[in-house]
Parts: structure tokens; C-alpha cells; sequence
């Protein structure tokens, strides 16, 4: 398999990569494989390529191949959520190895890398990744992986992936990159030298918020990707055959999804950036963001995921995500339903600021959400 060369545009990838004409009945939609065991051959074999549902199975297959194609990789692991992609990944790595990782990372990373794997022996260290100076200073000769994630949530912090992919292979670290917010539609890591790219599929690629899911693809083959599929197989915290074929399901209109939502977003972002109750937006399409250069040179699109800093305290910023009416309060991100969160109540010890309110932008009408947005910032305090 050589995704690589794939001689279609993505779009058209989206709804045929891992997918065929199913050769029992000719149903174009791949029937659910349910069966946890598959028949052995009389010799012993397994001609057909599938033993154990824990080990392989057929819709995880599709589901592999097509994240494979459209992040320009060669090989996928999928995991039963976003969470247990990194967690699965950093139990792949040795005990003594050390992990560099962005102080603004997703905070169930920082969780795992503090609650798990430090009392399990592995050591790291948190920079600000998207300064590059703060990168190379913590590397070190034991450091196997720098893991980044750009745009960041909840701040949208961009990192030039390229100069950390130069970084780390100088210390003979892996770069891992995820890339759930921007999505391969507006993002491939992989051509731009990450080794490897995580995603929780949960967010734009299933993309209705129905299935928790998670992935890591990998440029080329390679020893801590081979360690990985040991993990996903024996350790076997792997997607049912039903959340792989919603996964593939979704990721036929992810092109158009992301899209729309980044229009969207960008729109909003603006809209927002000069409204009075708003002290400050971070969203990466704004000239004013700190990455909009990083991103313009590594981004086509800037998303559908963007912060803002209401005027006032925790209290305001709890009470304007307590009044919308179309946009539901709600953790995740990436469904067609736009959400709204107040970040700081859930996360625990991070640097996110009291008056954040990080908006999921999804695929209602831009107008209707403005309008939405407008009456709540209006109301109250001003
Ligand atoms: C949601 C998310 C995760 C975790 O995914 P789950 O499927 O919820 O476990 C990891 N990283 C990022 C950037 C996320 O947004």
C-alpha cells in the first residue's frame, strides 16, 4: 500500500479510499463485520487476512486506510478514543525515554504524561512549542518524541512544524504532531516532516459527535510504530467494528464540513474581534494572532475551532455560555451542533484564562450563530 501516490484529490479520496463494492452481495455501503473470530483454512492459515476481531478486522481496516490516504501516510493504528491513541503511543516508548510536549497541550495529555506515565519511570518536559528556542533547549540525548499539536486547544497556539520536525530528527527524536483541529482538509504534518500524526477522530472525522475515536498515522514505517501496533493488538484498546464504519461514514463529507466551518469561523472571528464586550479573539485566520504567519505557510483554512477572552471575569464568561439558546453548552468539538465551553472549570491546573470561552463552530447557519453570539454578549453586565 502506497497512499503516497494516490492519483486523486482529496475529495474524492474521502468517499473511495478503504472502501469497496462488497464482493458477497454487491452492496456498495461495506456491511458491519461483527464476528469476533474468522475461519481458519484447512492447513492452519488464515488466507483471508483475519483472525481475531481484538487483532484485525475488516471495517478498522477501511477506516486504517482511508486515514492513511488522506494524511499522506502509510499505515494507521485506531484506538477507541483520541485519549488512548497518545496514551497507547507513549506506552510504545521505553520507560527511560524522555517526551517534549507543549505547555498548552490537550489537558487529559498533560494528565496522562503527570498521573501515568512519570510514576511509570518516563520523564518530560513542557514548552511553549511555537517557540523554537524553548524546543531545542529541552532536548535531550534520551528524548525519543517531541509531540505537538497545532492549532492548540483551547488557545490555537500555532507551531511551524517543519522547524520542530528539524529540530527533533537532529536529537534522533520522532515528531508527533496532532492534528485533530485543523484536520487533514487543512493540515498534512506528514508532508511537512512530522513522523507521525494523532488524531481524535471523535471531533471533525467522525464528525456528528456520535463515536469517541482515536488514531495515530505514520509517515514511513518505523520501530516505534511497530511498537505501537503491538500495543494496539495486545493491548487491545481498539474501536468496535460499528465505531470504525461510522468514522469512514463521516469522513465522505469531511472536505465540505471543514470548510464550511472554517468560512464560518473566520467570519465569526472577526465579527467577534470588534464586538465591546470581547477583549481579545484567538483564532489563527486574524492577522493580529501571534501564528497567522506560521499558519498562512502550513495551514490552507484556519478552522472551525476558535477562543475568546470576554471583558469581565470567570463569573461573565460562565454567565454569557449560560444564555446562548441555538449554540449548546457542551465539551468537544468538530459536530455539525456548535458548542460553546467554558474551559478553565473543567481543566485542571492548566494556564487557560477564567474569562475563555472556547467556540466549536459547526454547520448552522453563520448568521444564525452571530445572531446567537450578539444577544448573549449584549445582555447582562454592559
Ligand atoms: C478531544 C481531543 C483529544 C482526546 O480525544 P478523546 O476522543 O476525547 O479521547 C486529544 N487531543 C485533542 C487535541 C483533542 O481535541
Amino acid at each position: 500500500m502506497a497512499p503516497h501516490a494516490t492519483p486523486f484529490s482529496l475529495e474524492t479520496e474521502a468517499i473511495h479510499s478503504g472502501r469497496r463494492i462488497d464482493p458477497a452481495t454487491g452492496a456498495l455501503t461495506e456491511p458491519i463485520h461483527l464476528s469476533t473470530t474468522f475461519e481458519r483454512d484447512g492447513d492452519g492459515g488464515y488466507a483471508r487476512g483475519y483472525v481475531y476481531g481484538r487483532s484485525g478486522n475488516p471495517n478498522r481496516d477501511a477506516l486504517e486506510t482511508a486515514l492513511a490516504t488522506l494524511e499522506k501516510g502509510t499505515a494507521t493504528a485506531t484506538f477507541a478514543s483520541g485519549s488512548a491513541a497518545t496514551f497507547s503511543l507513549l506506552q510504545a516508548l521505553s520507560p527511560d525515554a524522555h517526551v517534549v510536549a507543549p505547555l498548552s497541550v490537550y489537558f487529559g495529555v498533560q494528565q496522562m504524561l503527570r498521573d501515568i506515565f512519570a510514576p511509570w519511570g518516563l520523564s518530560y518536559t513542557l514548552v511553549d512549542t511555537p517557540d523554537l528556542g524553548a524546543v531545542a533547549e529541552a532536548l535531550r540525548p534520551n528524548t525519543r518524541l517531541v509531540l505537538i499539536e497545532t492549532p492548540s486547544n483551547p488557545q490555537l497556539a500555532v507551531t511551524d512544524i517543519r522547524a520542530v520536525a528539524d529540530l527533533a530528527h537532529q536529537a534522533n527524536a520522532y515528531l508527533a504532531c496532532d492534528n485533530t483541529i485543523a484536520s487533514p482538509v487543512l493540515q498534512t504534518p506528514l508532508t511537512l516532516g512530522a513522523d507521525l500524526v494523532i488524531h481524535a477522530t471523535t471531533k471533525y472525522l467522525a464528525g456528528h459527535g456520535d463515536v469517541i475515536g482515536g488514531a495515530v498515522v505514520t509517515r514511513e514505517p518505523n520501530p516505534l510504530f511497530d511498537q505501537l501496533r503491538l500495543v494496539q493488538t495486545i493491548g487491545g484498546v481498539v474501536p468496535s467494528p460499528f465505531d470504525c464504519w461510522l468514522t469512514l461514514r463521516g469522513l465522505q463529507t469531511l472536505p465540505l464540513r471543514v470548510r464550511a466551518q472554517a468560512q464560518a469561523a473566520q467570519a465569526i472571528a472577526i465579527w467577534l474581534a470588534q464586538h465591546p464586550a470581547v477583549e481579545q479573539v484567538l483564532y489563527p485566520g486574524l492577522p493580529e494572532h501571534p501564528g497567522h504567519g506560521v499558519a498562512q505557510k502550513q495551514m490552507q483554512g484556519y478552522g472551525g475551532l476558535l477562543s475568546f477572552l470576554v471583558k469581565g471575569d470567570q463569573e461573565r464568561a460562565m454567565a454569557i455560555a449560560a444564555k446562548t439558546s441555538l449554540i449548546a453548552r457542551a465539551t468537544s468539538f468538530g459536530s455539525p451542533h456548535s458548542s460553546i465551553e467554558h474551559r478553565a472549570s473543567i481543566e485542571q491546573g492548566t494556564q487557560t484564562a477564567p474569562n475563555l470561552l472556547r467556540l466549536s463552530v459547526g454547520l448552522e447557519h453563520v448568521d444564525d450563530l452571530i445572531a446567537d453570539l450578539d444577544q448573549v454578549l449584549n445582555s447582562g453586565v454592559n
